[in-house]
């Protein structure tokens, strides 16, 4: 009876450990991924057409093939056509 009940909490332990390693494991698989994420923001800068400033690709409005910080800019840019 007492060995049975030494089984039981050794093998809840076991599955405890287990668990909480998977867990570190995919949270650590997480982060490096946000990480990546964030320099890739950084990394995709695009100049407005109209009036050169630099903003990110995500922000970035694309329009006959070239990219603005702004619709107004987008709508400027094609009136001089
Ligand atoms: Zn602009």
């Amino acid at each position: 009876m007492g060995l049975r009940f030494l089984f039981l909490i050794i093998s809840i332990i076991a599955i405890w450990l287990i668990v909480r390693h998977q867990f570190a494991k995919r949270q650590q698989k997480i982060n490096p991924k946000n990480y990546k994420d964030n320099t890739d923001l950084f990394d995709n800068m695009v100049e407005c057409h109209y009036c050169s400033v630099h903003i990110p690709r995500k922000e970035a409005f694309f329009q006959n093939e070239h990219y603005y910080c702004s619709l107004e800019h987008a709508d400027n840019d094609k009136s001089d056509l």
